[in-house]
């Protein structure tokens, strides 16, 4: 079905139409993950859970970047805060990250200077208004934030702004399915790709994967017949057992991606390893600051001691970002942890699982 206008999206005309499409379509149980968390609260929000036919099962993965942030990191970040002459800036949801021993939200309430922004510039802009401190920006999230942060970090090189640091916690879609494939205990027919991530790195970024796994992806934007429309398209590949890399997302996602974002990205960062909260170390997952730009490279620059770790007690969130379980499987879920009073991140975050749950899905 060809959509062309913005509001068909959310005509729940069409949206009834690919569904039954879907229902037509599928024989068998089949299990599907979105990989994205924006697309995990558009499945919440529009219900898409509760009309899907009783055999298709969509799991939620690790697509919310605070949630997949490692403690370690939460944890390093919390450190910083304490640092002299030191402004912490963030995206919000980070605040209220439980640490091992304390949260962002406490120091800043302890007299630490932790600011919220909505864009990398505003925290260049905190740092070309105080020069008197270093500005610590915490770069987390995916390929979507990446060029936006190596493009601050190239601003400050060029302007000369020697007290603007990042540190660069950032983690990479692709290699994260290579893991979550790899891993014996989650079970997955096919990928909903994120939108967002495509964008940049095209669905080109995929390729590799593809190649060598040879299971349903397609690529989907965030309205309801988006998500239905890539449902569909995965729940045929399955039943034909013809996995192919869509891009059903054309609308905003090209093959090859935003070239200049890559090479922004290319020209600041360079590939590394780097560690899961709930997966562990995943290879060439992260990106860390090139060297030529170390001056700036928060890691390198600022002498602190990174305490000894410790995920939150009882909390599931990595098997959760894993597809491996669902929140009402915490023991935790709606007792201890709450929105109000969450215990990890997946609860904090407006883009974690059990945060969506507790929202859209209670009973
Ligand atoms: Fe962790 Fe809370 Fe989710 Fe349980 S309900 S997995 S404790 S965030």
């Amino acid at each position: 079905m060809a959509i062309k206008h913005v509001e068909e999206y959310r005509d729940p005309r069409i949206a009834q139409k690919i569904l039954d499409d879907i229902v037509k379509s599928s024989t068998r149980p089949i299990r599907l993950m979105e990989v994205c968390g924006t697309h995990t609260v558009s499945i919440f929000r529009s219900g898409i859970r509760t009309i899907l036919p009783g055999n298709i099962t969509l799991l939620s993965g690790p697509g919310c970047p605070v949630c997949v942030t490692a403690q370690r990191e939460i944890d390093s970040f919390i450190e910083l805060a304490k640092s002299d002459d030191v402004i912490l800036v963030t995206f919000g949801d980070l605040m209220r990250v439980p640490g091992t021993v304390s949260s962002l939200q406490k120091e800043r309430s302890e007299g630490h200077d932790i600011r919220m922004v909505y864009s990398a510039m505003d925290a260049l802009q905190i740092a070309e208004k105080n020069p008197n401190k270093k500005v610590v920006f915490l770069g987390v999230g995916f390929e979507t934030t990446a060029p936006t942060i190596a493009l601050t970090l190239l601003t400050a090189q060029t302007k000369n702004i020697g007290y603007y640091f990042v540190y660069s916690a950032h983690k990479l879609v692709p290699p994260a399915l290579t893991a979550l494939i790899e891993n014996n205990e989650v079970n997955v027919d096919g990928f909903i790709l994120p939108g967002h991530v495509s964008i940049i790195i095209g669905a080109r970024g995929y390729m590799d994967f593809f190649n060598r796994y040879s299971i349903p992806c397609v690529v989907a934007g965030f309205e309801p017949a988006d998500i239905l429309q890539a449902i569909l398209e995965l729940v045929r590949q399955v039943e034909t057992n013809r996995p192919v890399l869509e891009n059903s997302y054309r609308r905003a996602v090209t093959f090859e991606g935003n070239l200049k974002a890559q090479k922004v990205m290319a020209d600041v960062f360079e590939i590394r390893d780097t560690s899961w909260r709930g997966i562990g170390i995943i290879p060439m997952s992260g990106i860390k600051i090139r060297e030529e730009f170390a001056a700036f490279d928060a890691e390198k620059v600022f002498d602190f001691r990174i305490p000894e770790s410790e995920d939150p007690k009882g909390c599931a969130c990595g098997q959760i970002l894993c597809g491996v379980k669902i929140p009402p499987e915490c023991a935790l879920y709606q007792k201890a942890c709450t929105p109000e009073n969450p215990v990890g991140p997946c609860m904090v975050s407006s883009e974690g699982t059990c945060a969506a749950y507790y929202r859209y899905h209670r009973v």
